[in-house]
């Protein structure tokens, strides 16, 4: 089990729903939840699952291209962008 670290986990609490964040990329989106992880349309399809599920949505500024890696799970690939701080946690 991996520990996440507490700025982290704090972050996750502070979501609107913090099982799920939905992150949405130029050509891509994905949620925390793996609903979707890869190269999708970002636009209508994030937002209902946004709303199904009552999460937050936040903007990612990179094509699938960049942030895509192997066997990198929906929730691996939230973390690391929050690590480089393209989720940034100040952003409301
Ligand atoms: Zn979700």
């Amino acid at each position: 089990m991996t520990v996440l670290p507490t700025e982290y986990a704090a972050f996750l609490a502070s979501l609107g729903n913090p099982e799920h964040h939905v992150m949405v990329g130029t050509d891509w989106w994905a949620c925390l939840c793996g609903a979707a992880n890869g190269p999708l349309n970002p636009g209508a399809e994030a937002g209902y699952h946004a709303w199904q599920v009552g999460a937050d949505v936040v903007q990612v500024p990179w094509q699938w291209s960049h942030v895509e890696a192997d066997g990198q799970t929906a929730a691996e690939l939230h973390f690391s962008l929050w690590e480089c701080e393209d989720i940034d946690p100040r952003k409301g």
